[in-house]
């Protein structure tokens, strides 16, 4: 019940120990154009470029940031919690010119407040996150994307942390690039980043196409930019592997790619909009909960995630030891915290498949155990009751 990793789905679960099979193998190479459509339902979009970039959530940031920002390229990161700094430190790291706008942790961004910045910075890209996990806040996306059209900004989001609990609509939005992670919402392990490219993104990296020599032919034309800093990230390449040419590239990782495929069946069977009212509804009993429990939420409640939340320590007892219990005499995992907030809050998630009502139950059952055992006062079973009212019971 951390922010993540979670328990993974089952049906995952069995996914992953589905036999290999070769690359270009046409059941592969058939389960590879069905992850395509099946992700452009999950990123409501109609993108055709939409596939896998192998490797962790982190993995799927480098890639859209090295592939589009060449050395000297200005972006602008609005920064509300630890993803932010590390879109600006892998921007850095590619040699862009990196300009930030922050805010306090437990706040998001006013699109005005993105609006000026562009205004003030002139970047050719904003790269900005949607649920940052270690604040738990929701970044509004629906006006930004507007903004950026009109100032012709190109606009990339991560939203790994609150794909799948929470909106996200990538067309209706306007974003130009997104990538994502399947150990939050989406229910399945780390290893694999889903990620959606626009045309006005496309546009930008299909410039630095320079396909490596060994698979390149006299029919390959070159691009007119640079080449892009990273092989293994480089977008163009992954995209000629995923697409008619079936340009060798890496070996795809097949497993995650039985991972990946299937995280996105199950949310589509289930229904994005039933998922997120699902996140919603036990996000809001752990809310409640907490609460029950005389502890106080961090940050700005209207803008939290569905899928955690975070809460105070309270200043008479250990947090640590409190995590230590909660794990080793209940088996119940929840969160510390980074930066800012390291000792001050934890952080309670409810996703993927943890975002159950007896997985809500039992970690405030067991959390007000602990917590009074350790000297916390409260009033005993205030917390489940107030649970219980929220799931109507
Ligand atoms: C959890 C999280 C990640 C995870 O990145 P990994 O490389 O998979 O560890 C990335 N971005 C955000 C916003 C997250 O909350």
């Amino acid at each position: 019940m951390g922010p993540g990793p979670i328990n993974c789905y089952p049906r995952v679960l069995s996914a992953m120990s589905t036999q290999l099979v070769g690359q270009y193998d046409p059941v592969m190479t058939g389960y590879m154009n069905e992850t395509m459509a099946l992700y452009r339902q999950v990123f409501m979009t109609q993108n055709q470029q939409t596939l896998l970039v192998d490797g962790t959530s982190r993995a799927g940031i480098e890639a859209m940031i090295v592939s589009c920002l060449e050395p000297g390229d200005r972006v602008l990161v609005p920064i509300f919690g630890r993803f932010g700094h590390l879109l600006t430190e892998i921007a850095e790291r590619v040699g862009a010119k990196v300009f930030t706008i922050e805010v306090a942790w437990g706040e998001v961004f006013k699109a005005e407040q993105i609006e000026a910045a562009i205004k003030q910075f002139d970047p050719k890209m904003v790269a900005i996150v949607q649920g940052d996990t270690s604040t738990t806040m929701l970044q509004p996306l629906a006006d930004i994307g507007e903004v950026c059209r009109r100032l012709d900004v190109i606009l990339y989001c991560d939203g790994t942390a609150s794909i799948g609990g929470n909106a996200f609509e990538t067309d209706n939005w306007k974003i130009d690039a997104v990538s994502v992670g399947l150990q939050k919402c989406l229910g399945g392990p780390s290893g694999s980043a889903p990620i959606t490219m626009g045309e006005r993104y496309l546009d930008i990296i299909n410039k630095r196409r320079h396909i490596e020599l060994g698979i390149r032919d006299e029919n390959h034309q070159a691009g007119q930019n640079s080449r892009i800093q990273s092989n293994y990230f480089d977008l163009p390449m992954i995209i000629d592997y995923w697409g008619d040419e079936r340009l060798n590239h890496h070996t795809e990782a097949a497993s995650m790619l039985y991972c990946a495929r299937e995280c996105a069946i199950n949310l589509l069977d289930e229904g994005i909009d039933n998922c997120i009212a699902r996140h919603k509804l036990n996000g809001d009993a752990m809310l409640a909960g907490v609460k029950g429990l005389n502890l106080k939420p961090f940050g700005d409640i209207s803008n939290k995630m569905n899928n955690v939340v975070g809460v105070y320590i309270p200043e008479n007892v250990d947090g640590e030891a409190i995590r230590h219990q909660m794990l080793h005499d209940f088996n119940i995992e929840i969160g510390t915290s980074f930066g800012p907030l390291h000792g001050k809050i934890w952080r309670i998630g409810t996703m993927g498949y943890n975002a159950r009502q007896d997985c809500v139950l039992s970690t405030l059952q067991s959390l007000e155990s602990v917590l009074r055992r350790n000297g916390h006062k409260m009033k005993l079973g205030e917390a489940v009751d107030a649970a219980f009212s929220v799931y109507g019971k």
